[in-house]
């Protein structure tokens, strides 16, 4: 477990690009990872996890969260129409709102049960065909769109392509939050995550820098 030393680079990033630690939130990304793993950062305090499905995350974290006060659960991958009032429900945050279906879909059972997480829209910022996240040159009108919903929009994530200089689609996430007032910017993970946080991350999603290599898919 190597939360302490992500926690200084964290730091350490901050200071090169002189902001406070204190705007940047560290989602320890538990999916698929051995509960024990996950336990050992819950003992050393850690208290913002992030999952990517609906279902896994149903399954073990609501005894964590009876046992350990104060967790934050952030959803980070593809949510279906079918599993949006368990993800209402059981999340803080939803970090991968792609299309205004599902956003209709949030803003119903929000309304419904009274509650509703903080959303970030995803941006497919490399345009990758099996990426999901709304385009680029989309981004502005599904903002407003989802904002006239009544909506909490915190802000924007993406998922950089692999292959790519990934501060070039931090930048162009950053600038397409800018342009319509947004301060939320879910970027960043294991290996780019200091990248990020130099182009103004406010969340990093950082998983087997902290837990080890997933054991499965
Ligand atoms: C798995 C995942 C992460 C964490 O990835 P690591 O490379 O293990 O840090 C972050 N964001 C999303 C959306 C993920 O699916």
């Amino acid at each position: 477990m190597s939360l302490p030393d992500i926690t200084a680079r964290i730091e350490a990033a901050c200071d090169r690009a002189g902001r406070s630690p204190a705007e940047v939130t560290l989602i320890a990304v538990s999916k698929v990872q051995p509960p024990d793993r996950v336990e050992a950062v819950l003992q050393a305090g850690h208290r913002v996890f992030g999952e990517n499905r609906v279902q896994e995350a149903q399954g073990k974290w609501p005894d964590w969260m009876a046992r350990y006060k104060g967790i934050e659960l952030h959803l980070l991958g593809p949510l279906q129409s079918n599993k949006v009032r368990p993800a209402l429900e059981l999340f803080h945050a939803i970090h991968s709102v792609d299309r205004p279906k599902i956003a209709r879909r949030i803003a119903d059972i929000a309304q419904e049960i009274g509650q509703c997480p903080q959303l970030f829209l995803q941006v497919n910022t490399g345009a990758e065909a099996q990426k999901a996240g709304i385009l680029p040159a989309e981004a502005d009108a599904f903002i407003r769109e989802v904002r006239a919903m009544d909506l909490p929009v915190a802000g924007l994530m993406c998922i950089p392509p692999v292959d790519e200089t990934p501060s070039l689609h931090f930048a162009l996430l950053a600038k397409i939050a800018e342009r319509n007032g947004l301060a939320g910017l879910s970027m960043g993970m294991s290996a780019d995550f200091e990248a990020a946080i130099a182009l103004g991350a406010t969340h990093v999603r950082v998983g087997s820098a902290i837990f080890g290599e997933r054991v499965t898919a």
